[in-house]
């Protein structure tokens, strides 16, 4: 008890002993403390009070006082004497003060609870010993003494307070931020997403950005070419680094974050959808304006624009398809309106230039027979009916491939030598081929004078609508090829009965005049029951070249029936008919094997005829062959 003092004033001592063992418990768990603060917390302040104290009245309490202070939970903080004895008397003392909250009386010393003015609640646990004794009631010293632990009270008090205070303030404060940080969160999520293109979504994510966080510095990194003409939208370049912070939170789809040793802090954060990432948002901030916060907030504001940005681009997708196949079904629909090919070439041309906005349009048709493309529709007046080699210019690669070609800029690339494109000044191209079945049978080409002008969709468009186009072009084709076979007799290759009525019902409408020649073979009878039907057929075909070798161009041989046959000569009169059927008969005679005569009747018509008919005309012909055959066959007569 008779330890020498240290005099005045003195500095305030640490822990002089480890703590007991419960206690060493509690504080490794960084309980919280009675006053609802953590340990350490609430051991800072206490430490700061004392010395505070010790600065203001230790004069009254050193020398004649020894001090420890605990915390409200029994847990020693500080002590005025480094070499107090009996360290355990004092922690089991304020071990029952911190249950209790009574005062207690030990052999050498005294623990009781310092409580706030209002008595709500323990601020600390002061042990004391004083040099007078435990029972030294009433002296003045202890008179002193007591006022200073009041003084000591009021400093825990108004410290702890105003600690208090401050986190209490602190708390209203993040609560506020995060409620109104909250708000434009929802605000910015339902923006987003009312959006439904893609460059608004993005506009609204920047514009958020901006007006939310206006201390970071902040960029986007798209995946997909995007062109606004924001100087924070860049591309997404993907260096295969993996401490590259952008591609680690593009490939990896989760946010990144990097703390510099300046203390300013990189974030990383992948703007994803349900199906893909899209980009990723690059956001520093200086150590200043960092706050951990901001990472969530960011990464859910980047999803949400990236769940939006999803939207909006199928969306955007989905409009172009519905568009395509709009204008798909409109073209085919026209289509199929023509059976008349040059209708349908005419027809293309004019719709594909509205469709790719192109400059030009040229459809090309593969000529079989002289091994060429020929131009059979354009808006260049110079190429109408245009013909070039099936190996020349951008026709010529579709040619080689089947598959389409696309050209960005024909003066960087020049695949292939193009008088089209040459005489245009035409710097983008796309050529498709026309199919029928597995053959290609032409090409369409689009061009513009703009370089990169025609997109990989209007590439696969293009490819679409030339199936189409395809099917329409081998419809008239059939189309024609019927028409011809119904028109045509099969055995003799000469057009049929109908048909040769029908075009001189036409003429007799336009022409002043016209003669028809009936040409029947004599005896033909005995000829098939000779040399048999095939033989016969031969004969009937070999008088049937003779007829056409015997006339123009624009004069009708038809098949009557039988192994009656029959020209129709428009504009002709008898007696030049007479001249062209005495022809028939004679090389008839000299040319068959064989040789067979024919005998040939003759009529003619006039404007001036009081009647003009078909059966009229043939009625006359008829009865002029007959003549001829019952005077001796193998001879002409012109009907009277
Ligand atoms: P005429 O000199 O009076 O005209 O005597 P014809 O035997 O030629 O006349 P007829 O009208 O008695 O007989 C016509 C014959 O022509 C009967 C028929 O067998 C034959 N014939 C008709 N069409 C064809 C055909 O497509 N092929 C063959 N081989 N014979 C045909
Ligand atoms: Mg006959
Ligand atoms: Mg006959």
């Amino acid at each position: 008890m008779n330890k020498s003092m240290p005099s005045g004033r003195t500095e305030a001592h640490r822990p002089i002993a480890s703590p007991s063992s419960e206690v060493q418990t509690s504080m490794k768990a960084n309980a919280l403390t009675a006053s609802g603060m953590d340990a350490p917390a609430a051991a800072e302040i206490m430490l700061d009070s004392f010395e505070q104290w010790m600065s203001e009245a230790g004069d009254y309490v050193v020398g004649k006082v020894r001090v420890a202070l605990y915390d409200t939970d029994g847990r020693f903080v500080v002590c005025t004497h480094e070499d107090w004895t009996a360290p355990e008397e004092l922690s089991r003392l304020a071990a029952i003060v911190s249950a209790t909250g009574q005062r207690q009386t030990g052999q050498i010393c005294t623990a009781e609870p310092l409580r706030s003015r209002n008595d709500d609640g323990l601020l600390a646990i002061l042990v004391w010993s004083s040099i007078y004794g435990q029972d030294d009631p009433g002296s003045m010293q202890q008179g002193m003494f007591r006022s200073s632990v009041f003084h000591l009270r009021s400093i825990l008090e108004a410290r702890f307070d105003h600690v208090r205070m401050k986190e209490a303030l602190y708390k209203q404060h993040a609560a506020e931020t995060e409620a109104t940080r909250r708000e434009a969160m929802l605000e910015i999520g339902k923006r987003l997403h009312d959006q439904n293109d893609v460059s608004s979504v993005i506009r609204e994510l920047l514009a958020y950005i901006e007006t939310y966080t206006p201390y970071a510095d902040f960029n986007l990194y798209l995946s997909q070419d995007f062109v606004n003409g924001d100087s924070r939208i860049k591309p997404l370049q993907m260096r295969g680094d993996p401490d590259d912070l952008y591609s680690r939170a593009f490939l990896e789809g989760v946010p990144q974050k990097d703390q510099l040793k300046s203390g300013s802090v990189r974030l990383a954060i992948p703007m994803s959808g349900k199906q893909a990432v899209y980009g990723v948002l690059g956001v520093s901030f200086s150590g200043r304006h960092w706050d951990e916060s901001e990472f969530k907030a960011f990464t859910l504001i980047a999803s949400t624009a990236g769940s939006a940005f999803e939207n909006a681009k199928l969306y955007e997708q989905s409009n172009v398809l519905i568009t395509e196949l709009q204008m798909i079904n409109e073209l085919t629909k026209r289509l199929n309106q023509s059976l008349r090919l040059s209708e349908i070439f005419e027809f293309t041309m004019n719709e594909l230039l509205h469709i790719f906005k192109a400059d030009h349009c040229c459809v090309l048709q593969l000529n079989r027979e002289k091994d060429v493309f020929q131009y059979v529709a354009s808006n260049l007046p110079f190429l109408t009916k245009d013909m070039v080699p099936l190996d020349y210019g951008y026709a010529g690669i579709v040619h080689r491939t089947k598959e389409p070609v696309i050209t960005s800029d024909y003066w960087n690339t020049r695949q292939v030598a193009s008088k089209l494109m040459d005489e245009t000044g035409s710097r983008s191209i796309i050529a498709a081929p026309i199919m029928d079945g597995a053959s290609i049978v032409g090409v369409i080409i689009v061009t513009h004078k703009s370089p990169n002008f025609f997109s990989y969709d209007n590439y696969k468009l293009l490819q679409v609508l030339t199936t189409h186009i395809g099917l329409a072009i081998s419809n008239a084709s059939l189309h024609a090829e019927v028409r011809r076979m119904v028109i045509t007799d099969n055995l003799t290759g000469l057009h049929a009965r109908h048909y040769l009525n029908e075009r001189i019902q036409s003429k007799q409408r336009k022409d002043p005049c016209g003669s028809l020649v009936v040409v029947d073979i004599d005896h033909f009878k005995q000829v098939n029951d000779t040399y048999g039907h095939l033989v016969g057929d031969q004969i009937l075909i070999g008088v049937s070249d003779v007829i056409r070798s015997c006339i123009r161009e624009s004069d009708i041989a038809a098949r009557w029936g039988g192994e009656e046959l029959a020209v129709y000569l428009p504009q002709i009169r008898s007696e030049q008919a007479y001249r062209i059927a005495e022809r028939i008969r004679t090389r008839v005679e000299q040319g068959t094997h064989p040789s067979v005569t024919v005998s040939c009747g003759i009529s003619e018509w006039t404007f001036e005829d009081d009647k003009i008919s078909v059966e009229s005309l043939f009625y006359k012909a008829d009865m002029a062959l007959y003549e001829a055959k019952n005077s001796g066959r193998n001879r002409i007569i012109v009907a009277s």
